[in-house]
Formats: structure tokens, C-alpha cells, sequence
């Protein structure tokens, strides 16, 4: 059952989208707006716009934008019923009754933290049981004291098939809440057993500091190693970060990404607070996201394999996009940051950490060791190379300082680099000026919304429904005028889905805020219209330009569907239209 739309208009009527914001981000008056720095990506100059006016935030950095749900959607990860239920707790509403125990998923979600909560407690205890010794002897045996099993709260699943099911049944839950939460599996004969058997338990906390999932590991060489929950309503594995939770509270200011839980235990044992592991994948552009809100900078300590170097270089433009700072540390001399730790000491690996490479360096060395550079042919190749790399840093600072480095690695002096250098970056300037040039031409791409999916097929139609859409955010009352503007005339499927929902608001009498319509558009779709609706749009001829729009969407609607031809239709429906405005207009 939906949420009644009385309840979300008095909802966002209630809340101040400045106010909401500036919980978690310093704003600075400018004009009618609002500016600060975005609290989605890591930044210093602000970019992030928030327009009272209009209810609506937009960053022009990561393209972010919306309402207040979500807002709290993005910055506490929530789905948009938590959302609301966060903002109406803010607001001092009362959920309606009508929704709560009907749709239950904000109960299911709670049932399933719940049960993980639980269960990572027996798991815990099950350790210093004695089914659970071989599990204990593991983690001693791999170096964990007894404050950091507690501190990760570290358990055991014993070697049984439903002994989790039995446990939990104790407390009230059935199979069925075990096989939601993950904590269970189905085989095919339709028998549920326990998902972890045999294994050592990593709780996954998010930054609420709610066990949302585990990953399971062997003691020997079995597979699959790991064994981690699958996603559920709780648990999003490229949403979330292991130890983030305790990571976030570091004073460290960089965070040191490594590849799983053992070395980011180890890690904080030895006292580095800021060390967290992707879960069971590769590093996501989410990841990247949510580890920028926390830490401007990133040292990637991946194991030194072709494995690890390969993910460290993927990791690289992800976590810049986000806005942090990258290095990465080589691990000499022990194949992954526990081993070092192990072989040669904290001391050794704060050294370690300090030296670890601005990501340049390091890209020059993968670069470097692609070419034989005894040969000179191939000598020449990597300075070409090299140079392209180097011509993509912004400053001539930085250009200088790591042409020394790759001129010394090829035994060419720095001014033969500085040279190279200095052509490639020309080359690559005035490429960006000739594309510059044909984007300016060509007007029509800079209207393309940036999201791929969303793409207009007709610029020109879907350049007026933009313009109803901004109309009817600002001014319900146009409805009237658009009753001979049917949806399905427009072009692009999400603008005519944006007006489909906003004119039956408005025909009911609700408001046409945006932020009303985060609970029917995706996060990519909202990014995109809270771009179309900060556009320009003046009230003051308000009818005129609606008549205007409205005559080009139906223009291309009527070509579209092989009308085409017939002009003198066309002409006379616009002229129509423009003169029921004019007459409308004129006292
Ligand atoms: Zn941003």
C-alpha cells in the first residue's frame, strides 16, 4: 500500500530543505540559494546548490540532485519508505496507520536486522564453546587478541546443518525470516539448512552500526573461501564497506583500503583505525562515494599479485571520480598487509605507508614494466607513453616533478622528458579545444541529459516538455491549459512520465513539488530532473510560453505519427493554440 499523498505533501510541507541540509553541510547564502560542499562527493570548492524556492538540491560535481527524500535517501542509504519515515519522525508525524502494518517493509527491514543481531551474538558465543575451539584456535593462531574478537565481534558457525535454524527458532523466528535474512539456504528438495557451516564469522556492520550481513571463512583451503551473505533488503555488498563503522570515528584523514577482513583486522589491531575491505567484489563507483564522504584521501594496500595490482588499478579512477586523493602502497617483502605486519611490525608498515606512492608513480611503474628498456626501440615507446600519462595531470608543478621520475627510470635526461611532455599536453589541449568547438556547434549535445539511459530521441520536443514540466513545478494552476496536451504526446518516457504524475497531482489538488515525486522516479531519473528543474523558467508570460510548448510537442507528436505532410493542419492547430492564449492573456 502506497503512502497517502495527503500525508507526503503535509510531510514535505513540514520540512525546510535548508534546514535538512544544513544538518550535515555548512551552507553559504548566495542570492536566493544556497551553496556548500557536496556531502556525496569529497570536494573543497563548493559545488552542491540548494534552492529554497523550489525545494530541490542539484550538485554540479556528481550530478546528485532532488528533494528532501532524497536527500536522506542518498546520505543515510535508505530506501525511500525509510526515508520518509526518518523525515516524518523529524517532523514530528506520525507514520499513517493506514500504511505501517500493511506494507510492512520498513517492520521486515527492522525483523531482519533484528535476526542478524542475534545471530551474530550466537555466533559469538558459539567461539568460546567447545564446538566452537578449532574456530578459536584459527583466529589465535592468525594473531587476533581477544579484544578484537570482541571489538568485530568474531564468531563460529559449527559443522552442523540446522543449528542456526534451531537457535533462532528459540527466539521466535521461522525458517522462512532465516532464508530472507540469508542466514539460510533452500536445496532443491525444497530442505532449508543453515547458509554457514564450518566457517569463522565476520559480522557486517554498517555505519548505523547494524549487523546488516557476514562473511564466512574456512580454516583450511576448501572453497569457496569466503562465503558472504547474498544481498537482501538490508544488505547491498556493493553498497557497503566492512569495518567502515568503526573507520569512520579514525583521525587518520586517509582511509587504507585492502582486499579482505583478515588484513583489515590486523590492520586495526595494530592500531591503524582507517583500514576497511570492499565485501566479496570489487571496489563500486559506491563504494568510492561512500568512503569520500568520509576520508579526502585513499592508500589502496592490495596484495602484491597480478590480482591485486589489476584491482588496484581499476580502484585508481574510481575513487578519484569520487574526489579523493589516491596512493598505493607496495607491499615488499610478505604477499599481503597481514603477512608484513606479521614478518616486520607496525613500525615497519607506518613506514611503509608513508612511502606509498602517489598513484603517478605507481601508474609509471606498471607502464614501465611493460617494456623491455635495454632496447631502445621500446625505450622509446615507454617515454611516449609516459609523456601521454603525464600530460593528463593538471598541473605543470606536478608534469615536471614525475617527467624527472620516468626521464630517470629510462635514462633520458629530464629535459628530453620535459620536452615529450610538453607535446603531448599541447596535443591533448587542443584536442579538447576542437571538441569543445563541435560540442558548441552542435547545441543538441549539450541538452542531452547525462545520463545514458535517459537520452532524448527529439531535442526539440523534449526541450518544450522540459519547459511544461518546469511550468507545472511552478505553478499547478497551468493544469487547466493542459488538458488538450495529451502524455502520450511526449517524446521522452521519463518527462511524459514526470508530467503524467505531477498534472493528476495537480488536477487532485496536491502540490507539484518535486521532492513529492522521489517515492516513482529511480536516483538517476530524479538526478536528472532536479537538473531540468533549475533551469530558467519565468512565471511572467507563463501562459504564453506554456501555448509555445505545448504547440511544439504536438507539432513533433503529429510528425511522429506520419502527419507529417499535412502542414496546413499543423499551422492552423498552433495558430489555435497561440490564440487561445493571447485571448486568455489579454484583459
Ligand atoms: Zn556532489
Amino acid at each position: 500500500m502506497p503512502i497517502p499523498e495527503r500525508f507526503l505533501d503535509e510531510l514535505i510541507a513540514r520540512t525546510d530543505l535548508v534546514d535538512l541540509v544544513s544538518e550535515s553541510v555548512r551552507l553559504t547564502k548566495k542570492g536566493n540559494s544556497y551553496w556548500g560542499c557536496c556531502p556525496f562527493h569529497s570536494e573543497k570548492t563548493p559545488s552542491f546548490h540548494v534552492v529554497p524556492d523550489k525545494q530541490m538540491f542539484k550538485c554540479f560535481g556528481c550530478g546528485k540532485g532532488g528533494g528532501a527524500i532524497n536527500y536522506v535517501m542518498e546520505l543515510e542509504n535508505l530506501p525511500f519508505r525509510d526515508a520518509v519515515a526518518v523525515l516524518a519522525k523529524r517532523a514530528g508525524m506520525e507514520m499513517p496507520e493506514t500504511w505501517e502494518p500493511s506494507a510492512g517493509s520498513r517492520q521486515r527491514r527492522e525483523k531482519l536486522l533484528a535476526i542478524n543481531k542475534q545471530a551474530a551474538r550466537i555466533f559469538h558465543k558459539w567461539l568460546y564453546e567447545p564446538e566452537g575451539a578449532q574456530g578459536l584456535a584459527y583466529l589465535q593462531q592468525r594473531g587476533l587478541s581477544q579484544r578484537t574478537l570482541t571489538r568485530f565481534g568474531l564468531g563460529f558457525a559449527p559443522n552442523r546443518w540446522v543449528v542456526l535454524i534451531e537457535a533462532l527458532a528459540k527466539e521466535g523466528y521461522d525458517k522462512r525470516d532465516l532464508l530472507d535474512a540469508g542466514l539460510a539456504v533452500n536445496n532443491k528438495d525444497g530442505r532449508i539448512y543453515d547458509r554457514f557451516r564450518n566457517r569463522v564469522m565476520f559480522p557486517i556492520i554498517d555505519v548505523r552500526g547494524e549487523v546488516i550481513g557476514f562473511g564466512g571463512r574456512v580454516m583450511d583451503d576448501s572453497t569457496p573461501k569466503y562465503l558472504n551473505s547474498p544481498d537482501t533488503p538490508v544488505y547491498n555488498k556493493s553498497r557497503n564497506v566492512f569495518a567502515l563503522n568503526i573507520a569512520k570515528k579514525s583521525k587518520a584523514g586517509r582511509v587504507i583500503l585492502t582486499e579482505g577482513y583478515m588484513d583489515t583486522i590486523a590492520l586495526h589491531q595494530a592500531g591503524f583505525d582507517s583500514a576497511v575491505a570492499s565485501l566479496g567484489t570489487s571496489l563500486t563507483q559506491e563504494h568510492a562515494q561512500l568512503l569520500a564522504r568520509y576520508f579526502p584521501e585513499a592508500i589502496i594496500s592490495y596484495d602484491g599479485d597480478g590480482a591485486g595490482i589489476a584491482a588496484a588499478q581499476r580502484a585508481i579512477p574510481l575513487l578519484e571520480k569520487a574526489g579523493m586523493k589516491v596512493r598505493v602502497l607496495r607491499v615488499t617483502g610478505a604477499k599481503d598487509p597481514d603477512e608484513f605486519l606479521k614478518a616486520y611490525g607496525r613500525d615497519a608498515f607506518a613506514r611503509l605507508l608513508d612511502q606509498s606512492e602517489n598513484q603517478v608513480d605507481y601508474r609509471l611503474d606498471q607502464l614501465r614494466s611493460k617494456y623491455d628498456l635495454e632496447d631502445d626501440t621500446q625505450r622509446v615507446a615507454f617515454l611516449q607513453d609516459a609523456a601521454q600519462l603525464l600530460s593528463t595531470l593538471p598541473s605543470p608543478v606536478e608534469r615536471e616533478i614525475y617527467g624527472g621520475h620516468a626521464a630517470k627510470t629510462a635514462g633520458v635526461s629530464p629535459e628530453v622528458m620535459a620536452q615529450e611532455v610538453k607535446k603531448a599536453f599541447s596535443r591533448r589541449v587542443r584536442k579538447q579545444q576542437k571538441q569543445q568547438e563541435r560540442r558548441d556547434l552542435t547545441p543538441a549535445i549539450q541538452l542531452q541529459p547525462r545520463q545514458r539511459g535517459l537520452r532524448y530521441e527529439n531535442i526539440r520536443s523534449a526541450r518544450a516538455e522540459e519547459g511544461v514540466i518546469r511550468l507545472l513545478l511552478l505553478d499547478p494552476s497551468l493544469a487547466e491549459e493542459m488538458a488538450q496536451l495529451p502524455p502520450e504526446d511526449f517524446s521522452s518516457p521519463l518527462l511524459g512520465k514526470v508530467y503524467r504524475l505531477l498534472l493528476r497531482r495537480a488536477q487532485e489538488g496536491l502540490s507539484t513539488q518535486l521532492p513529492l515525486l522521489a517515492g516513482e522516479l529511480t536516483g538517476e531519473e530524479m538526478d536528472h530532473l532536479a537538473y531540468v528543474a533549475g533551469k530558467p523558467e519565468s512565471l511572467a508570460n507563463s501562459r504564453r510560453s506554456l501555448a509555445d510548448y505545448i504547440a511544439v510537442i504536438r507539432g513533433e507528436a503529429l510528425k511522429r505519427s506520419g502527419v507529417s505532410g499535412d502542414d496546413l493542419l499543423l499551422a492552423a492547430k498552433q495558430n489555435n493554440l497561440k490564440k487561445k492564449a493571447y485571448m486568455e492573456e489579454t484583459p
